[in-house]
């Protein structure tokens, strides 16, 4: 029997309300939600339990706390097999000389196509423990930064392998499978077919069957294709189909960048939403990445549909993509009612997590608006939990703190110079702390972080196998010479094992 009492923090529900209870409570019995309100009402709910209810129920004070829904991000990639190359580990130290990247400038269009495509065989170059090893780290990072469930948009991993990564950690996880057939190559006037599509079908099909045998409720999957630039007519129908048969979220990234619109008609006739829409891809099950490039008629589609957006403002400055100044669409659409959502996106470097996307979201679209009530830090971690669990289909035990619904918290320290005399713990966080700052998350009851420190796992072992599978990988697959591998992982695998023994 698990009881637990968190009472005297500040309690930011992200309910549909934005409700908050300053010296507020949260009652969880057995995983789930019992009570959430005000201290004494809430104290009045675990009057009532049973007495042996009542015998093993456990009491944290969260008086110097802020205790928040424990963040969802719906869109995200595992990427940290590719730590040397892509802007990695193997760059000099000093940033003077960096170029524009392939995400810079509009989009390199082709070679994002062929990067994109490649993915397959670098999957294939991974073994089964590596792949665990790397997704166990990869994800430890999320987690540690207060994600609470995780939704894969196609990752450069073994599906099966972070399903296992997922189970041991205890995080809630949306599967997908990596999904192109098509690229883009430059000087040609169409695309050009690189897999058969039944096969790219029959890996999400497998990855279904594992998913289902799953008994911890923790593990979902949702199909997804990598990009509308990778993707063949016979690819987007079967996803249709597969998606339609199991009653599945569906997503994909589309006007993304400013070069692919031009890029779309000329090597598919069609630019993205268009074309997802004549494929039976755009209705409510779609959650659609950036969508920033989107002409009138394409905007009404998402629309009339109800489709979803997901939004990753805290990676596009870092990676130059113009995804939400330039064009201004996706504050527009979230005007007109749109749900539009926060993720982090991926990257093969621990990159902004969703404290810090709340952040970018919050003073972004007020900065574009000039109204500094346009997101309200409230609107941001709305975006980032209740939102975001609705646009992964999860919202049914997800996303805020309502009874009835899953445990899954993050408590945050609210008592240093950062937070005195402002009543709005919540602002600060945004302002001046973010995912190194998260105290305690806790999934369906199960505490998994306490002070900052795992508690079933230890974040230096995951540290030093996911360095260990690193190293392997690179050294085999992407054939990095190993003495280049062994200068650069070296002194870091040396200061990991010292603070393992210490
Ligand atoms: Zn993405």
């Amino acid at each position: 029997m698990n009881v637990q009492l968190i009472t005297g923090g500040t309690v930011y529900t992200a309910d549909a309300e934005e409700s908050v209870h300053a010296g507020g409570a949260v009652l969880i019995v057995d995983g789930t939600i019992a009570a959430v309100g005000s201290a004494p009402e809430v104290e009045e709910s675990a009057a009532a339990l049973d007495p042996a209810q009542k015998a093993a129920m456990k009491r944290t004070d969260a008086g110097r706390m802020m205790v928040l829904p424990g963040f969802v991000n719906a869109h995200w990639h595992e990427m940290f097999a590719m730590r040397f190359p892509m802007r990695g580990a193997l760059r000099p130290v000093s940033d003077r000389d960096d170029q524009v990247a392939f995400m810079g400038g509009g989009g390199d269009m082709h070679q994002i196509s062929a990067t994109f495509d490649r993915f397959d065989d670098l999957i294939d170059g991974m073994t089964p423990d590596e792949a665990q090893a790397i997704a166990e780290y990869s994800m430890w990072t999320q987690l540690r930064g207060g994600v609470t469930t995780l939704g894969d948009m196609g990752s450069l991993n073994r599906p099966q392998s972070m399903v296992a990564a997922a189970q041991r950690l205890g995080i809630r996880f949306s599967a997908s499978t990596w999904a192109s057939d098509a690229i883009c190559p430059p000087d040609q006037d169409t695309f050009v077919r690189t897999r058969d599509a039944d096969g790219v079908l029959a890996n999400f099909e497998s990855l279904l069957q594992l998913v289902n045998k799953d008994t911890s409720g923790r593990i979902r999957c949702r199909p997804s294709i990598a990009y509308v630039t990778n993707m063949t007519d016979e690819l987007a129908r079967g996803m249709a189909d597969l998606v339609a048969a199991h009653d599945l979220g569906f997503a994909t990234h589309v006007g993304a960048l400013r070069n692919e619109v031009e890029l779309m008609r000329a090597y598919y006739g069609e630019t993205g939403v268009r074309r997802l829409a004549e494929l039976g891809l755009v209705d409510e099950r779609l959650m659609a990445g950036h969508c920033a490039f989107l002409d009138e008629q394409e905007q009404k589609l998402l629309l009339a549909a109800r489709a979803h957006i997901s939004h990753s403002p805290g990676k596009y400055g870092p990676s130059g993509e113009s995804s939400l100044t330039e064009t201004g669409v996706v504050p527009a659409l979230r005007r007109a009612g749109l749900d539009v959502s926060l993720s982090t996106d991926g990257s093969s470097m621990p990159s902004a997590g969703i404290a810090e996307t709340m952040r970018a979201a919050w003073q972004m679209y007020n900065e574009m608006s000039a109204d500094q009530t346009e997101v309200l830090p409230s609107d941001a971690l709305a975006m980032g939990t209740r939102i975001a669990a609705k646009g992964l289909r999860w919202d049914d035990a997800v996303g805020s703190l309502e009874v009835g619904k899953q445990a899954d918290l993050v408590l945050v320290r609210a008592d240093d110079w950062r937070y005195l005399l402002n009543p709005r713990p919540l602002e600060s966080f945004l302002w001046l702390a973010g995912s190194a700052d998260v105290d305690t998350v806790i999934v369906g009851g199960r505490t998994l972080l306490s002070g900052g420190k795992g508690v079933e796992v230890d974040e230096a072992g995951l540290q030093e196998r996911y360095l260990e599978a690193l190293g392997a990988f690179t050294t085999r697959t992407l054939r990095v010479p190993s003495e280049v591998v062994g200068r650069v992982l070296g002194p870091v695998r040396s200061a990991g094992q010292g603070q393992v023994t210490r």
